[in-house]
């Protein structure tokens, strides 16, 4: 189906409220004049998908959300940007009815006593990063012990980059549906995608190689970066340690490029953190509160945040409606944000 079709079908499905569907109709005008076929809501894949998405939608105040897309349209596209998490955010939480591994999760180091170990430490902090009672300073100490011990596990335990390839290879980790789409449709508006994650930015870096089946030169990983001896196993890790409390503190600072990744020359470091920087206007993804803070390291101007409440949702929905401008609930699939960037930069019907 051709992009600008799927976009349509999903657009007018997917009417979370009565303002910004108003909104979307004078844009869905735009994108797809009435010469423009329609392959029928009986022929989208999608239908079911975006009824769904439509019930587990919650904007809270679509006023202000119409504002913003006003504000950010007007800017155009060389002033935006897109700052996504990772785990649970651009992969799905549950996989199949059950959970959803995470970047870290999967890794099968090839010793396993060594995976037992990890396993243990998450078996101990896990529950601590989540506990309300412990203050946030204690808190941030606890990860990065955490981190720091399974990082250690990782070199001592001798990881090597094809266990990397296996463990990705056999996890159960998807993508939402409708991240092929997006990133292509901000592939194709020259958009970048910044990827923060506090997990591992040389198996996220494999995840999208195996798991999407190819690569965007417009999207970059900042996260753990692991340094491999000439025999691909792992001595050290790069820079800073981003755990799941500091990821947003310097994320910015360290939007290093895909290039010796992906082939993708960005050019120095320096250039590009400057590139990213200038562009102030943001739509935000994120499946935590405390992913809000990802844009925290740009004076942004206008930024839309999308929430991803995958899970407790009866006990989060009301810190999420506040803190995001859009939550999807359950699990839902990335649709909505596509269609958000859409609305923004739309593609004219030829
Ligand atoms: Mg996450």
């Amino acid at each position: 189906m051709p992009r600008a079709s799927l976009i349509s079908c999903c657009t007018r499905l997917h009417a979370p409220t009565t303002r910004l569907s108003l909104f979307r109709r004078s844009h869905h005008n735009k994108l797809t004049p009435s010469s423009t076929r329609c392959f029928g809501h009986n022929d989208c894949r999608h239908q079911m998908e975006q009824l769904d998405l439509s019930a587990n939608t919650v904007i809270d105040h679509p006023r202000a959300l119409t504002d913003k897309l006003t504000l950010i349209r007007d800017a155009g596209p060389s002033k935006f940007q897109v700052i996504a998490d990772f785990d649970g955010t651009l992969t799905r939480y549950r996989v199949n009815g059950v959970r959803g591994q995470s970047s870290h999760g999967i890794l099968q180091q090839g010793n396993a006593d060594y995976d037992a170990k990890r396993e243990a430490l998450y078996e101990h902090y896990h529950p601590l990063e989540f506990s309300p009672l412990i203050p946030l300073e204690e808190k941030t100490k606890l990860m990065e012990e955490w981190w720091s011990k399974t990082h250690d596990l990782l070199i001592e335990g001798g990881l090597t980059f094809d266990a990397i390839k296996q463990s990705v290879s056999s996890s159960a980790i998807a993508f939402r549906d409708g991240v092929v789409e997006l990133f292509e449709f901000l592939e194709e508006k020259e958009i970048p995608v910044l990827i923060f994650s506090a997990g591992l930015a040389d198996v996220i870096e494999e995840v999208l190689r195996q798991k999407l089946h190819r690569t965007f030169k417009n999207v970059k990983i900042v996260s753990n970066r692991m340094v491999f001896d000439d025999d691909g196993r792992l001595v050290s890790f790069k820079g800073k340690l981003i755990h799941v409390l500091n990821k947003n503190e310097h994320a910015l600072d360290m939007a290093a490029p895909l290039h010796d990744q992906l082939g993708v020359d960005n050019g120095g470091e320096g250039e590009e953190n400057a590139y990213v920087k200038q562009r102030t206007n943001v739509l935000l993804l994120g499946d935590h509160m405390g992913d809000l803070r990802m844009s925290d390291g740009l004076n942004y101007e206008s930024r839309i945040s999308i929430g991803f409440l995958n899970d407790n949702v009866e006990k989060s929905l009301e810190s999420y409606r506040k803190a995001f401008d859009i939550v999807y609930l359950n699990d839902a699939p990335m649709w909505g944000a596509l269609e958000i960037a859409s609305q923004l930069f739309p593609t004219e019907a030829s």
